[in-house]
């Protein structure tokens, strides 16, 4: 009986220098690449999301004839798959997107995409530019004037139409493990200088010492509550290990007698003031 996977054949590997290598053919490859071309990787920030919660996300958020299809890595992001490159580049291109209150990360799946090296380094952000000069708006030089922030993908249906002209809005893949430019120095072609003012829709957290989106160890507050919490746990547990061992140790029924409520530590509060 037919099982539901492939049947596979042998295609020996080449030799080179005495090294087993298998070469891959760009020919036998084409469709896949076409295929995987209409993908997102999707992550969402500080949580990994269930299938289910994915599948119904997908049902309420895209209304496209043919429905994408997600697949789950188990590293916490998504692959989606649309139909067309023209669902994709839909979703890609609006947004920034949220699901219940949490930021997602989009962006076009490639075949090197690794999701430590990538999403959480490299992302599309939607960039403003206030007060652009008119005259900047086409598409090679907001090209230009984007290139210097990262790569840009695409600006948005308002500015490319003039339709709202107090900013000019640009979606740029930049790598946001380093600090966001604030402003742009551009030279106009008579040599003039003038500094344009660059505004993030919305920047994740990085976290510098983890190499990690979501938070930034650095920034967090008050760090000295958490360790201190911490260590309050760990007294607990070892004021309860200890209670265990004392237990164990007799055959009578026994009781602690005390009050809980009393002040332990001298950093302890009542009603919020130190005592
Ligand atoms: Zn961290």
């Amino acid at each position: 009986m037919a099982a539901k996977g492939m049947y596979l054949i042998i295609i020996p590997p080449t030799i080179q220098d005495g090294i087993k290598k298998v070469q891959l053919q760009q020919e036998v490859m084409e469709p896949e690449n076409m295929k995987w071309q209409k993908a997102v990787i999707l992550y969402v920030i500080g949580e990994s999301p269930s299938i289910g919660a994915m599948e119904r996300f997908k049902t309420s958020q895209w209304n496209f004839a043919a429905k994408p299809i997600v697949s789950y890595h188990n590293e916490g992001y998504f692959v989606i798959l649309f139909s067309s490159i023209k669902d994709k580049n839909e979703v890609l291109y609006s947004g920034p997107h949220t699901m219940g209150a949490k930021p997602l990360i989009l962006k076009s799946w490639s075949a090197d995409f690794n999701l430590y090296n990538e999403v959480l380094k490299t992302i599309p952000l939607w960039a403003s530019f206030p007060n652009l000069p008119l005259n900047c708006w086409g598409r090679l030089t907001l090209s230009r004037i984007a290139s210097s922030l990262g790569c840009p993908i695409y600006v948005d249906e308002c500015t490319a139409n003039t339709a709202i002209i107090s900013y000019a809005r640009v979606l740029i893949e930049m790598d946001i493990s380093k600090e966001l430019p604030k402003c742009i120095i551009v030279q106009d072609p008579s040599g003039k200088e003038f500094e344009q003012v660059v505004e993030y829709d919305w920047v994740p957290q990085y976290c510098k010492k983890c190499l990690m989106v979501g938070h930034d160890c650095d920034g967090e507050q008050d760090r000295a509550g958490a360790t201190r919490k911490i260590l309050k746990g760990e007294q607990q547990q070892q004021r309860a290990e200890a209670l265990r061992r004392v237990d164990s140790q007799l055959t009578n029924p026994w009781l602690i007698m005390g009050d809980f409520n009393a002040i332990m530590d001298i950093e302890d509060m009542v009603n919020g003031t130190t005592v």
